[in-house]
């Protein structure tokens, strides 16, 4: 059976979740957490693996060849790959990315560039990227090819990505980084409910207990960086919000966020008025995303706008103060971290619903924790959103993550208010699904759904929609 239309793992699957907040929250640039920053990520480490030759080997070296595979060959155009994956090459971190350098790169795809390996010039350019075959039997769908090759295209540094979602990296022979163990080991909601049962702590804390002890940083250390995550979303919707023009890419997508802010303060009544701000934030931070600007996976970056669109309103409309935000925070990444660990955060591997599905939940349980509810109401506001995405595709028009995908992030962050405020409302002893069923739904929704339908651009709207 090919990989390409089932969830598999390279690895077997730790028993216990040890992924930290900042590995699921990440500053990158767009428009593509598996298809942008992912191949970024491995481009940089296959730098330093070439870096590291002996330069009696670096002398053999003559060229640079990445082959990308799966979806990754399908929308890696759209998604701005290649220009990742050259990026990363040239050392460039994905967090600290220069402004506008993808897009730059992207305008001049014939131009070579020099790298350099223990004194040695490589040269590379656009074409050492080459599309290679959509259906494969390797373990992940996105799978990437980094060679560098002698005069006879013999491998002198050879490995193989997998780019597993949400911009996270693995490889062949790749083995999970040793870490601290969380004090409070969980797989599932359920286990996650004994401990806060047990240990009388809330939610919030308990990540934080756990971040601390699995990653060594101190309170103050995960605070700062928390904030720095919250400002980076800021940003990236107050950017959307400010920007006019179109987006790149050859669909002439307008963008849309600063006329929708402005329609909606003529709109009469206050609930519509709400609704509509929301979704001009959400527009505003997948609009960024789009166009290549330095989003937050939350959890990926197809869906970058969901996340911060609530917290925006939050802050703004709603008067939550920033502490309960930054606990409401805490709390959305077990949604996150859940639905990786049980299911995939992969378009690629689930369809839309492992993207947009998942920030919605997590913008639900963040909104219902920050409003100082119990667990199985933040628990029950973060199944009712991901429930009501199970089996949305993911069908981006010419593989650009514009259509359907910006339009979503506003409906994610409407269907994750509306989740919070059902799960707020109703008797919580009478709600019947579980979020780790839930997370179970969309992981065998996933394995069924066509990879037609999972990031390749061959089924869906990107078929019935024609290009003018
Ligand atoms: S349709 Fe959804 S999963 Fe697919 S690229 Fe767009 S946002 Fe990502």
């Amino acid at each position: 059976m090919s990989a390409t239309s089932d969830v598999s793992h390279a690895q077997p699957l730790r028993p216990v979740i040890e992924t930290s907040i900042f590995d699921l929250f990440k500053c990158g640039p767009g428009p593509s957490s598996s298809h942008t920053i992912a191949p970024m990520k491995a481009a940089v480490d296959f730098s330093g693996l070439c870096t590291a030759l002996l330069p009696e080997e670096a002398a053999r070296a003559r060229r640079v060849e990445v082959r990308l595979f799966g979806s990754l060959s399908a929308t890696g155009k759209g998604h701005g790959t290649p220009a990742a994956i050259l990026a990363g090459l040239m050392g460039h971190e994905p967090a600290a990315c220069p402004p506008g350098l993808l897009q730059c790169l992207q305008m001049t795809p014939d131009r070579e560039y020099a790298l350099h390996y223990a004194g040695n010039a490589v040269s590379i350019s656009m074409s050492s990227v080459i599309h290679d075959d959509v259906g494969h039997d390797f373990p992940y769908s996105n799978t990437m090819h980094m060679s560098l090759l002698d005069e006879n295209g013999a491998n002198l540094v050879h490995r193989e990505y997998y780019s597993v979602g949400g911009g996270f990296v693995q490889w062949k022979g790749w083995s999970p980084p040793e870490r601290g163990k969380p004090v409070y080991p969980y797989d599932s909601m359920r286990k996650l409910r004994e401990w806060l049962h047990q240990s009388g702590l809330s939610l919030h804390e308990l990540i934080l207990e756990n971040e601390s002890a699995i990653t060594g940083c101190s309170r103050p250390a995960i605070f700062a960086r928390l904030d720095e995550i919250m400002g980076a979303m800021e940003n990236s919707v107050q950017r959307g919000l400010d920007a006019d023009g179109e987006l790149p890419g050859s669909l002439n997508v307008a963008r849309k966020a600063k006329t929708l802010l402005a329609n909606v303060s003529r709109v009469p009544h206050a609930v519509d008025r709400f609704l509509g701000k929301v979704d001009a934030y959400a527009f505003a931070a997948a609009e960024e995303n789009a166009a290549g600007g330095v989003i937050v996976t939350a959890p990926t970056c197809g869906s970058a706008g969901v996340m911060p669109s609530l917290l925006h309103a939050m802050l703004k409309d709603l008067d939550i103060g920033a502490r309960a935000v930054r606990e409401g925070l805490l709390a959305s990444v077990v949604v996150g971290f859940l639905a990786k660990h049980n299911a995939s955060i992969a378009g690629a591997e689930m369809g839309c619903q492992g993207e947009v599905g998942v920030a919605s939940a997590m913008a639900a349980a963040m909104l219902a924790h920050a409003r100082g509810n119990a667990v199985e109401i933040v628990e029950n506001a973060a199944e009712i959103a991901l429930e009501h995405h199970l089996g949305l595709t993911c069908d981006p028009v010419g593989g650009y993550v514009q259509i359907p995908c910006i339009e979503r992030n506003a409906v994610g962050a409407i269907k994750a208010y509306n989740a919070c405020l059902l799960a707020t409302c109703e008797d919580v002893t009478k709600h019947r699904v579980s979020l780790d069923a839930s997370i179970r739904a969309m992981a065998d929704t996933g394995c069924k759904m066509s990879v037609k339908l999972k990031e390749t651009s061959q089924g869906g709207l990107a078929v019935s929609m024609v290009e003018c």
